[in-house]
């Protein structure tokens, strides 16, 4: 126990709604140049308590303090982009074709935004929302996952102190999530929903946002693959895959769930990436020389050890880990399985833990067709040193993103998001502050003079 927070009812989330409209309507008609200025201060504040911040995050989800400080920075670089974005508001202005008219574009705030958020990046997946929203004119209020609710109270108190008015963004703790959605999104006041978290609690919210025609944001689950062809460099290759598989403890939406390796290069590449997982010290993510933390909790212990059995029954060759280590706590050893067939649970749903799933391939056409049989289409990674295979396999990978040489690809000033089951819309650069807002226009009518 490191906190308690309220676990509050329906009753009192509708409260929540009444009170950020109120907040809200003197927000939309603030100058964007006010919300710049506000949202400045915030990220001066972020950065200010950004070891706080760390510690928080690491003590409520458990991510090594070194991934925490990193998070913050990132969670942080939201709030400055969209500080940036706020003073650049996309109005547009044409002459209509048949001449006659003009035709004025504006883009105007889209309402009261509800944000649900999950327990991985409890920051940053916290900013990327908020800070459009705000930027937007939005008021807003935020449902974060019950494992994090403390980082989210604190970044929302730093806002406060940093000019954003009382009220306008409210935090909603509460254990009763289907009850909050069915009540909240069926408020009239609100117009827009925006959730980061599993494809099936993203189709539940779309069939609830239905009913109130909200403007909704997805951004769903994955299933990466990650691509290494036989003309990769080897080291930028194994640390690509090192950093797109195990940060978070595997516990990201991008995590490689399908290492897809081509045959020529397979064998050293496996034993390296194996060198670099048995290496790994398991504890406390708060403490030194540690490499690995928890997984969230004893169920995600329970699912990676079904995955790992499920695997090798069907003839994965298990070359590091794969058990919770002996000492208590939720732990999962960094665990390496070769030679996985593609009909095996991990290649087939998230794996969001420590475990480095290998398929091999001998031609780029059936390492593709692989890579896409799948309903999700978040991230992928290609590894080749030859550009002109790089971006023909980014170009042929159905994903919303793709690393090329690279295992990190998230960016505030980037569109994130996924195709197919992994989501709807965009989050971080210009498009993800047009998910806060409404485009209309005006036709003005123009009278020929003498
Ligand atoms: P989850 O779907 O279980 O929960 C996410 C949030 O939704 C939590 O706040 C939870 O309390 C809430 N929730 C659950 N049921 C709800 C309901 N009926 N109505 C309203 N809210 C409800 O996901 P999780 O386990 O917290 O997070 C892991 C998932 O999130 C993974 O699938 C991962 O891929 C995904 N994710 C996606 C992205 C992305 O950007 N695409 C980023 C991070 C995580």
């Amino acid at each position: 126990m490191i906190a308690q927070v309220p676990d509050l009812g329906v009753q009192h989330a509708l409260e929540t709604v009444a009170h950020a409209d109120e907040a809200g309507q003197s927000w939309a008609a603030t100058t964007a140049r006010h919300r710049a200025d506000i949202l400045h201060a915030w990220y001066d504040l972020i950065l200010g308590n950004a070891e706080m911040i760390a510690l928080l995050i690491t003590r409520e989800m458990g991510k090594l303090l070194a991934e925490a400080r990193a998070e913050v920075s990132y969670g942080a670089d939201f709030v400055r982009w969209y500080a940036e974005e706020a003073v650049r508001p996309a109005g547009n202005f044409r002459d209509a074709p048949a001449g006659g008219a003009q035709l004025i574009t504006r883009r105007a705030p889209v309402g009261l935004s509800v944000l649900i958020t999950p327990w991985n990046f409890p920051l940053a997946m916290a900013t990327r929302k908020i800070a459009p929203a705000l930027a937007a004119g939005c008021p807003v209020v935020i449902k974060p996952a019950p494992n994090t609710p403390l980082t989210t109270i604190f970044a929302v108190q730093l806002a406060l102190a940093a000019g954003v008015p009382e009220n306008l963004v409210q935090v909603v703790t509460t254990t009763e999530a289907p009850a909050f959605s069915s009540a909240v999104l069926a408020d009239p006041r609100v117009r827009k929903v925006s959730f980061t978290g599993s494809t099936a609690v993203g189709k539940v919210l779309l069939r609830l946002a239905a009913d109130n025609v909200l403007k909704s944001s997805m951004e769903l689950g994955g299933n990466a693959p990650l691509l290494v062809f036989d003309n990769a460099d080897l080291e930028r290759a194994v640390d690509g895959a090192f950093a797109a598989k195990m940060r978070n403890g595997g516990q990201s939406c991008i995590a490689a769930n399908r290492i897809l390796v081509q045959d020529g290069i397979a064998d050293a590449f496996v034993d390296a990436l194996t060198d670099r997982l048995v290496a790994l010290n398991v504890g406390n993510g708060l403490a030194p020389g540690v490499g690995l933390g928890p997984v969230i909790d004893h169920n995600a212990v329970t699912r990676l050890t079904g995955l790992v059995e499920d695997a090798t029954r069907r003839g994965a060759h298990l070359l590091t880990g794969g058990s919770a280590p002996s000492h208590p706590g939720t732990f999962f050893e960094p665990t390496l399985l070769d030679h996985v067939p593609s009909d095996a649970d991990l290649a087939r749903s998230e794996i969001f833990g420590p475990i480095a799933a290998i398929q091999r391939f001998s031609h780029q056409d059936e390492a593709i067709a692989r890579a896409n049989d799948t309903e999700h289409g978040l991230a992928g990674y290609v590894f080749t040193e030859n550009v002109d295979r790089a971006f023909n396999v980014a170009d042929q990978l159905a994903t919303g993103l793709v690393g090329i040489n690279q295992g990190v690809p998230s960016n505030a000033a980037a569109p994130f998001g996924g195709l197919k089951q992994s989501g709807l819309g965009r989050e971080g650069s210009s498009e993800g502050l047009e998910e806060y807002e409404e485009i209309r226009y005006y036709n003005l009518q123009l009278r020929p003079t003498a």
